[in-house]
């Protein structure tokens, strides 16, 4: 079997074999290129050292990245290639990183440290596939397969666990049997594994139909075992159009208190961690029409659109969209700064300090309630009744 590679990667390949070197295309390109998808990464595993690897392209075209796992970053026709010396992974001590990496002398060593057996083949500088682990043959079955024994596969590296769920979501690929009975019985080690690494996996994860109840099950581990109940577990198949919608829907279940730490664990981003909660916090909450207009009031239209577009892609649920649509039609205002009435007129009408926000405040209320128009002179009279109370 052989697949065709862009002719850089074909030079690259070549240039370490002139330097008495050996070097292959390795892991998802390999996989990605049989498969006939498109390739974005290439990696490649070289048994070059670091150092080696930057004197035969020049020291100014070698990043040296990773370089105490190996890996170096070469710009190549203004690319980059991720280039790893051959490895095989020492012990895993805790269960997260291996204590010590040793470079290995082959690549046999290198595809066996690998974590599926469709991640674990390389190609030659003429396209020839080397498949020491029937990768081939499970690309064929369509499944995620563990490269050896998958409980001690699982219990060496627990995020692998995360990644058998990704892989078989993105490539639309069955998890083997023996390897899921693996993930389940090693789930519980997913509490050691970090955040950010978790993080990273569902960020991938979230460009793809939401996971099915089986793996929300296995997921909810890496999150301190917070239970992710039985609305998760009806979003499987849903595809979401933007990633914040897919961690809200994890979380949809999760006490309020305890999503937001959850999210911002994970390193997305502040605005996507608060959206996110935001819209899990709200996420199986109705709203009648006084309940969507304060929670406009409270959050902002850009949260609440987001979480109205949310229901609908979730749970077919059109309510709040509509509520916020007939509000947008009435023009309603939902806060100060929409006001017809500016703080400066309303002090123009007599009122002083903090008396101005109070009053801004009231305005915005009724007006958010449909009570009010947002029209200056009925503003300014409904003001003018506050001053008497006041
Ligand atoms: P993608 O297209 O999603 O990037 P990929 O196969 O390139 O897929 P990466 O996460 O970029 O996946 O990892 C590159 C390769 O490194 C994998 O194909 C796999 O061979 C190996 N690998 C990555 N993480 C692990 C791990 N935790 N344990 C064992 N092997 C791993
Ligand atoms: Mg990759």
């Amino acid at each position: 079997m052989k697949i065709s590679m862009t002719r850089d990667v074909k030079k690259i390949l070549s240039e370490f074999y002139k330097n008495g070197k050996k070097a292959y295309l390795v892991g998802g390109a390999v996989r990605d290129s049989l498969l006939g998808r498109d390739v974005v990464d290439f990696d490649i595993c070289s048994d070059a050292l670091p150092s080696e690897t930057a004197s035969i392209f020049g020291e100014e075209n070698v990043l040296l990245t990773g370089e105490k796992y190996g890996t170096v970053t070469l710009f190549y026709n203004e690319k980059g290639y991720e280039i790893t010396t051959f490895r095989s992974d020492g012990v895993y001590g805790d269960g997260r990183h291996p204590e010590s990496v040793t470079f290995g002398k082959s690549l046999a060593e290198d595809l066996s440290r690998r974590d599926f057996t469709v991640n674990a083949m390389a190609a030659g500088p003429g396209g020839e596939v080397i498949d020491y682990h029937g990768g081939l043959e499970d690309l064929d079955k369509r499944v995620i397969r563990a490269v050896g024994n998958p409980e001690k596969r699982f219990s060496e590296d627990a995020l692998r666990i995360i990644r058998a769920i990704r892989f078989s979501q993105a490539l639309g690929f069955d998890i083997e049997a023996g390897t899921i009975s693996a993930m389940k019985a090693e789930k519980e080690r997913l509490r050691l594994v970090s955040k950010e690494r978790i993080g990273a996996e569902i960020i991938k994860m979230s460009r793809f139909s939401f996971m099915p109840p089986e793996y929300v099950e296995i997921v909810s581990k890496a999150f301190d075992g917070y239970v992710f109940g039985d609305t998760v577990k009806s979003l499987g198949g849903v595809s979401f159009s933007r990633k914040d919608f897919y961690f809200a829907a994890l979380f949809a279940d999760t006490p309020k208190e305890a999503t937001y730490g959850c999210l911002s664990s994970m390193a997305l981003g502040k605005d996507v961690a608060e959206t996110s909660a935001f819209i899990a916090d709200n996420a199986i909450k109705s709203f009648d029409e006084d309940g969507a207009a304060e929670l406009l009031v409270g959050n902002g239209r850009d949260k609440v659109k987001s979480l109205a577009a949310f229901k609908e892609e979730a749970f077919s649920d059109y309510n709040l969209s509509h509520t916020v649509d007939r509000f947008e039609r009435e023009k309603r205002c939902f806060a100060r700064s929409e006001l017809a009435l500016t703080g400066g007129e309303i002090k123009n009408l007599g009122f002083t300090g903090k008396e101005i926000g109070e009053v801004s405040d009231r305005l915005v209320r009724l007006c958010a309630g449909g009570k009010l128009k947002n029209e200056k002179s009925s503003l300014a009279a409904e003001a003018e009744k506050y001053r008497k109370k006041t």
